[in-house]
């Protein structure tokens, strides 16, 4: 089996999100495409964007997969609904759960519906900080250590750091 790894970005604000994400990865590593090989702490932080909602549980995973991006995306999205998260609402507005494709493999994709790197992965701290868990002497896609970037970025969207 051809396999190659993956980070995906998990995130919630809606329906208890520690239990979200907690049943997220369950959902992820039971497909048999998928292997689950590290997870992050989990992150309270708060909302990004002009919508007042409750704050995000965000954590990151690093995975091993057989899926091409284009059919790992179709397979986030599957559970994504299967947590009740429909196509219709608001941009930036809360989620029972959010699955984005961070990295793959050192690939670069640029399609309509996809986009990997994620465009917002080196400003996000609530990205950042996960990552940093798994990997620390990771280099970011723009070529910049992923230690030096968390010294430049705010820290002030995380809340707290807990335990999952
Ligand atoms: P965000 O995750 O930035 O808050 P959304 O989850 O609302 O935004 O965006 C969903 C859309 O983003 C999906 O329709 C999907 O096709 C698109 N998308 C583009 N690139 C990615 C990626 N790397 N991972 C996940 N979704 C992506
Ligand atoms: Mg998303």
């Amino acid at each position: 089996m051809n396999t190659d790894h993956a980070y995906i970005g998990l995130g919630s604000n809606v329906n208890n999100p520690h239990a979200q994400l907690t049943l997220a990865m369950a959902n992820i590593a039971s497909d048999e495409g998928i292997e689950v090989l590290a997870c992050s702490h989990f992150y309270v932080t708060k909302p990004v964007g002009p919508v007042s909602q409750d704050n995000f549980m965000n954590a990151v995973i690093k995975i091993k997969t057989r899926y091409e991006p284009q059919a790992l995306l179709t397979h986030l999205q599957t559970i994504e609904k299967q947590h009740g998260r429909h196509e219709k609402r608001i941009k930036w507005g809360p989620r029972p759960l959010d699955l984005d494709i961070l990295l793959y493999e050192g690939q670069r994709v640029q399609e309509a519906n996809l986009v990997i790197p994620h465009p917002e992965l080196e400003n996000r701290a609530f990205v950042l900080c996960p990552l940093a868990d798994i990997n620390e002497e990771m280099i970011l896609p723009s070529g910049i250590k992923l230690k030096q970037k968390l010294k430049e970025i705010p820290m002030d969207g995380i809340i707290e750091v807990v335990e999952k």
